[in-house]
């Protein structure tokens, strides 16, 4: 092996990490220089919430402890985005203008959440929830005596989770959302509707089906943000999250380099287009099992396992070998799991019901379950795709376990 050998990653959150855990357990011992735009070590998205909510301290949002990053003896250039990746000559520049070259590169940027929707310009910049520093702006804002009243804009899982931690802070909370219920795009109506009694009952206000159209800030002290929602009711808050999406931003890569559909386009061993160069995490298009399509899931353990199946890649790659193929990306299926103040909702496969699918829907004095079958050629149907809903969140309860064995089951029938 040449002493020369570069494995390049840029973006150093879990993806990142897991590429390095696996390059080393892998048995490469060449160099890894992780790229990171920010100084703090690698931290879980997870987690900021709970951070804000005040059920988690700063030190816990680091899954990783400084023992177990120095072992990996990966080379961090930090602080400094990377503005350019150009596969053609192998470069890597930061924005303090420096200059990189690499044998392989993997590429973990993660996403970034958007704003796109939110009146620009009204003077008044939105509370999103992704970094360390995000959420520290956050708790900052929540947690100040003038900070009554706030609204949250979306209605995803990470809008559910600003609206948790709100509650948690003691904040008389209201969300708006553009589709007809809550979970958007996650959930059916019916287990929407079951969550939505128990954020009602909570005190949570909900308007669905419309959008922020105006928003003006009244300056004083304290200074109000008086809203203009599309329905044309008027409303003032202290603070507005946004939680809209999220998005990749692919910019820093050389035009027409790598093929990029949603995300990143990649192979079973997170090889994209470009030679040598990888992907991994949320800025990976990869194996969805249950529409055996290329996704992006958005889920923290798919990122780890597209992290180390690419570590893993490199490593046979440097060593003079090829990927056993043993080793490529199973694919996965999408999971979510979320609670607001005891109210639960876990999901896993498909979320819509497509033309000829069936949805079952069945109602118990605690728990709303939801299925979505699809038809097989042999006349028989497969599990793809389950809601829960449940007005307890118990550890090891009965709607954990509904989840945790209609989870097994779509895997199963994916894999079959
Ligand atoms: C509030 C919130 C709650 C969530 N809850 C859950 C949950 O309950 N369960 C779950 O499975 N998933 C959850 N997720 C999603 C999960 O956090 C992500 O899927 C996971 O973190 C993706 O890992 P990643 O390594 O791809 O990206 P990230 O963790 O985002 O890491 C990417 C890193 O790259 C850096 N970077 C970006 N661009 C550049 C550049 N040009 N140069 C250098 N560095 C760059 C970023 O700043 C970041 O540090 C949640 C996310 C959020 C925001």
């Amino acid at each position: 092996m040449s002493e020369t050998q570069v494995v390049a990653i840029i973006g150093w959150g879990t993806a990142g990490v897991n590429a390095a855990i696996a390059l080393r357990a892998a048995g490469y011992a060449g160099v890894i220089r992780a790229f990171s735009d920010t100084d703090v070590p690698p931290y879980s998205p997870i987690l900021t919430s709970y951070y804000v909510g005040g059920e988690k301290t700063y030190d816990e949002c680091f899954p990783w402890s400084a023992d177990e990053l120095a072992e990996l003896d990966v080379e961090v250039v930090s602080g400094s985005r990377v503005c350019l990746l150009n596969p053609a000559r192998r470069l890597i520049r930061t924005e303090a203008g420096e200059e990189y070259t690499y044998t392989k590169c993997i590429v973990c940027v993660g996403a970034r959440p958007t704003t796109v929707g939110f009146p620009a310009g009204c003077g008044y910049e939105p509370l999103v929830l992704r970094t360390m520093d995000d959420a520290a702006r956050m708790k900052e804002a929540f947690n100040s005596s003038a900070c009554e009243r706030a609204l949250v804009s979306g209605a995803s899982m990470i809008a559910l989770k600003c609206v948790e931690a709100a509650l948690n802070c003691g904040i008389n909370v209201s969300m708006v959302g553009m589709n007809d219920h809550v979970l958007d795009f996650s959930a059916l109506p019916e287990a929407a509707a079951r969550f939505e009694r128990g954020l009602a009952a909570k005190g949570v206000g909900m308007r669905f089906g419309q959008t922020i159209s105006q928003v003006e800030v009244l300056e004083g002290e304290p200074r109000k943000l008086r809203v203009t929602f599309s329905g044309g009711d008027v409303e003032e808050f202290d603070e507005i999250v946004v939680a809209h999406g999220v998005r990749s931003d692919f910019g820093f890569i050389a035009e027409g380099s790598v093929e990029i559909d949603r995300a990143i386009v990649v192979d079973d061993f997170m090889r994209t287009s470009a030679s040598d160069v990888y992907a991994a995490g949320d800025a990976a298009q990869a194996l969805d099992l249950v529409s055996s399509e290329k996704r992006v899931l958005g889920i923290w353990k798919t990122a780890a396992l597209q992290g180390q199946c690419a570590g893993r890649a490199i490593a046979a790659e440097l060593a003079g070998g090829e990927p056993e193929a043993t080793d490529a990306y199973p694919g996965a299926i999408m999971t979510n799991t979320i609670a607001v103040n005891g109210t639960l909702f876990i999901s896993a496969g498909a979320s819509q019901a497509a033309e000829g699918q069936r949805v079952e829907v069945r109602e118990t004095e605690d728990m709303t379950v939801a299925c979505i079958y699809e038809p097989e050629s042999d006349g028989s149907e497969r599990l793809i795709g389950f809601n829960v809903a449940s007005d307890t969140d118990e550890p090891g309860g009965a709607a954990y376990d509904t989840g945790a064995m209609l989870s097994l089951r779509i895997e199963e029938a994916c894999r079959k």
